[in-house]
């Protein structure tokens, strides 16, 4: 650990010779602009790649960047950033050479792991077609990579929080970023999140309502046809409250 402790005496020292007051202010709070949920690859350090310091962004990291919605620690770090932090931009970074995305393709056991890599295997599941139609093994991980990505931002997109953000004034935006190890760059995925649009007669909130509804009509004795009636009535509900999510993106 001496390594450790002396790079950080180097660092509090170089910052307070450039900045007397540098940690005095920052010990006063923080209101980060940005939410980075990344890769645990230690090559993929969140401030160095995005050059931002101490105080600018919010960080979560695992392995392969996933959006799980029974993740404790992700929708705390989500639900804390949006309705308390109220952060502007919500980025999802996966990054090309993804060991975890690799792994989740192969069918190689690797332990306990293995039952986190299986969200990713979903995703090769949902896309599958355009998987398997990429026959160069890198080009099908590197495809693999962002389709993750673009995943996890519509993940984003299904939680209550981020559904609930997008009904106040100045919702955060979502993004879908793909860092590249072999050069540093960071790409702009331009994830359409609104193309979860067509399934929020599932995903959105206020399902919760027709679930209600249906709850009624049971117990009323009318169990088949609420059920039936309340799928349209959602969607035609939809068209009309969904622009908050056209905004994202
Ligand atoms: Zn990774």
């Amino acid at each position: 650990m001496n390594e450790i402790l002396q790079n950080n005496r180097k660092w509090v020292d170089d910052k307070k010779a450039a900045d007397p007051e540098y940690f005095h202010n920052l010990a006063k709070g923080q209101k980060p602009r940005y939410l980075f949920i990344g890769c645990s690859d230690s090559r993929v350090p969140a401030s160095a790649i995005t050059g931002t310091g101490p105080g600018e962004m919010f960080v979560h990291r695992n392995i392969a960047n996933l959006v799980v919605h029974s993740d404790m620690n992700l929708l705390a770090v989500l639900q804390y950033a949006v309705e308390v932090l109220e952060v502007k931009d919500i980025m999802v970074v996966g990054h090309y050479g993804c060991g975890g995305v690799a792994a989740a393709a192969s069918n190689k056991q690797y332990g306990l792991i293995d039952n986190w890599l299986t969200h990713i295997k979903d995703v090769v599941r949902l896309h599958e077609t355009e998987f398997l139609r990429i026959t160069d093994k890198e080009q099908q991980l590197r495809r693999l990579v962002e389709m993750n990505v673009i995943e996890q931002v519509r993940n984003l997109a299904k939680t209550n929080i981020i559904q609930n953000a997008l009904q106040r004034p100045n919702p955060p935006r979502l993004h879908g970023l793909v860092y590249d190890i072999h050069d540093g760059l960071l790409k702009d995925l331009n994830v359409e999140t609104d193309t979860i649009n067509e399934f929020m007669h599932i995903y959105g909130v206020e399902a919760v309502e027709h679930a209600e509804e249906a709850a009624e009509a049971a117990q009323d004795g009318k169990v088949a046809e609420p059920a039936a009636e309340s799928k349209p009535a959602s969607k035609a509900k939809k068209t009309e409250e969904e622009p908050a999510l056209h905004k994202v993106s």
